[in-house]
This record gives C-alpha cells, structure tokens and sequence, in this order.
C-alpha cells in the first residue's frame, strides 16, 4: 500500500514563504485596522492599514479580492472554468481584468521559455497536491497530459478581449499568480482611499505599502522552507515593494518519503528538483514577482538570475537544499542572515 502523507491547504498556508516580521515599532496609538479572511484564493489573507481610511480601504479590498476569486479561479462557474470547458471548441470572451492577467501570464510563459506556463492545469490536476486525492502518477499519464501544456497554444484575442485554448483537454491555471494580481489591486485600492501606510499579507504575498507609522521601513521575513523546520532564515526591509515567496513546504504531500510538492516543471511533468527550495523575489509589481517566483523556482539557481535580468529593478532570493542562501546584488545590504543553520552563497 501506498504511503501517502497529506499536508491539507489549512496548515500548509501556515507556512508559506514570507511573512511580515515586525509589527514592533506600530505601537496600538498607531490606529491600525487589520482584516482576516480565510475563504478567498486558497489561503489566509490579512490586510492592515495603519491610517484612518484603512476601514474603507480593507472592505472594498475584500470585495474586489473576492470578484477575483469567483473569476479567476478554476472554481465552477468562473470565467477559467468556462474557458477550459470550451478548450478544442471555442473562444471565451473574458472582463477586461481576466484577460489582463492572461496576457501577462502569457509574456512571462514566453519569457521564462515555459518554465513558467499558464496552461499548467492539467498536470496540476492529475498530481492534485493539496487536493482531495494526491498521487504520483505513471510515467505515461504523465507524458500524455504533457501534450496538453503549452501556453503558445493559448490564443488571446486582444480586440475582443477573449481567449480560446486550441486544443480539448487544455486548461489554464492561475494559481501560481492569481494571488499577485489581487494583491496589486488591493494596492491601487489602499492608494485611491488615501492610505499611505499598510502591510498586505496574501498567504505569504506581503506587500508594504509607504513606511511604518514611525517612518521605518516594513520588515519581512524570509521563511524556512525546511519542511519539518520553522521559523525564518533572514529579513529584508522594503517599502512600496511586493515580497513573493514559492516554496515547497507551501504545498506538498510526502509518498515513499518523496516530497512531491506543488510546483511543477513543465519540462518533465513532476514537481521541479533542481536543488532549490525556495525563491524569494522583490518587484514593485506583485503579479510580476508572483509569476517571476514560480517561473524561477522552475529554472533554478542560475537560469532564474538570467531570467530576473529581464525585469529591471527586480531582486531575488534563492535558498538551496545545501543551505544556502544566495542574495541578488541589490539586496546585498538589506538581507540580515537569522539562523545560523544557513549560510550566503558565494556569488
Ligand atoms: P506559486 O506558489 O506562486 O509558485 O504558485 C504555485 C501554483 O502555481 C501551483 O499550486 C499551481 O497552481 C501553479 N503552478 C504549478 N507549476 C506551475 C508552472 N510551472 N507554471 C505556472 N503555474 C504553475
Ligand atoms: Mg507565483
């Protein structure tokens, strides 16, 4: 019999990559107002304003983060739902915020070569980690739903706003940037109601918007991606910047002491092993650093560097399963090393 261990949606949002490391320095006169909800895009999501819009702000932020959930999700009913029900048979016509995402999920396919691939959908089902029956499956069905991604085959129509997947069986997921795009949105939201100052936690996307109610800047962990290890490896510090983590401990189920976890290569069709465990990446852009994390993950250490040199003002964090941790050049003075079992990688 098989040995599976099941590590449900739950817990693993729990320990996804970055988290916001200090609250210290907003003191309670500070006027925070902080909203938590738990049933919008597979994970736990908390806002927190640090201004007296920061009510208004955090509501209709969760509306709109809610919009994104009900049509960007493959959920029954949502727009991906329809297009990927109509993949082989015809296009789709999409909300102009749909098909936005699509055509940046579509430029970073394209850039990243595939590693990242907004067609994913059907390997993401058949390994089905965090979902309700995991499994590593056989070689050849493995094979046979590799025919089924590859986002070149994703056409977007930009004058009708629509977009059809040529083949029947082809799916798009937007899992590995979804939660970027609705984390940017909250940001234009929070600017529009005046909210200068406020810390944006979509499941390990953190976002810092300003500076902290004292004038610093927002401080924030790097996790441990070690699974059965807690915990942080080491902080930066930002401002007006996305920190967007992919990790296996994220999402993974353990088979025969396998970790298969949930982020998948393209390439071969199984979870990506290239040494890595987690990529940590800093853009202004949230959905940019989403899909970049996800993209990097895939191509690695080296092939990630490469990749980043594509989007100016982009830094990145790499941790290795030796331990290591390797910086990028701007991050050099604002990464602080916090446990001891890691190390920095020589450049
Ligand atoms: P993230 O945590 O942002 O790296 O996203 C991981 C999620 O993206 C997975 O749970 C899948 O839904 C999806 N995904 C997995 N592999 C890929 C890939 N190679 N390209 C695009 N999306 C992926
Ligand atoms: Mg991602």
């Amino acid at each position: 019999m098989k040995n599976i261990q099941r590590i449900c949606l739950c817990l693993t949002a729990l320990t996804v990559g970055s988290l916001f490391l200090s609250a210290c320095g907003a003191k309670a006169s500070d006027k925070s107002v902080s909203g938590t909800r738990d049933d919008l895009l597979g994970t736990v999501i908390t806002l927190t304003a640090y201004d007296k819009n920061g009510e208004r702000a955090i509501d209709r932020s969760f509306g709109r983060i809610a919009d994104i959930h009900r049509r960007m999700t493959t959920g029954e009913g949502s727009e991906i739902a329809e297009l990927n029900e109509r993949s082989g048979a015809g296009a789709v016509a999409l909300s102009s915020d749909t098909f936005a995402l699509l055509v940046c999920a579509g430029e970073v396919s394209r850039s990243s070569g595939g590693a990242f691939d907004v067609t994913i959908g059907p390997l993401v089902r058949l390994w089905d980690v965090g979902g309700e029956a995991p499994t590593v499956p056989e070689r050849a069905r493995i094979e046979d739903t590799l025919s089924l991604v590859d986002y070149s085959r994703l056409e977007l129509d930009r004058d009708n706003e629509s977009a059809f997947l040529s083949q029947k069986g082809m799916s798009v997921d937007l899992g590995g940037i979804a939660k970027g795009y609705a984390c940017d949105e909250s940001v234009r939201i929070f600017l529009e109601d005046g909210v200068s100052s406020a810390l944006l936690d979509l499941g390990g996307n953190i976002y810092g918007l300003g500076r902290k109610p004292d004038g610093s800047l927002w401080k924030v962990g790097v996790r441990n991606p070690v699974i059965g290890e807690d915990g942080v490896v080491g902080s930066i510090q930002v401002s007006d910047r996305a920190v967007v983590t992919s990790g296996i401990n994220e999402r993974y189920f353990i088979e025969d002491g396998v970790i298969c976890h949930h982020i998948l290569d393209p390439g071969d069709g199984r979870p990506a092993d290239n040494g890595l465990l987690s990529v940590t990446i800093i853009n202004e852009s949230s959905v940019i650093a989403d899909a970049l994390s996800t993209a990097c993950f895939v191509l690695g250490m080296e092939k990630g560097r490469a990749l980043l040199g594509q989007y100016p003002g982009t830094e990145g964090i790499f941790i290795t399963d030796e331990r290591k941790i390797l910086v990028t050049d701007g991050l050099k003075d604002s990464f602080e090393l916090l446990n001891s079992g890691f190390s920095l990688a020589e450049q």
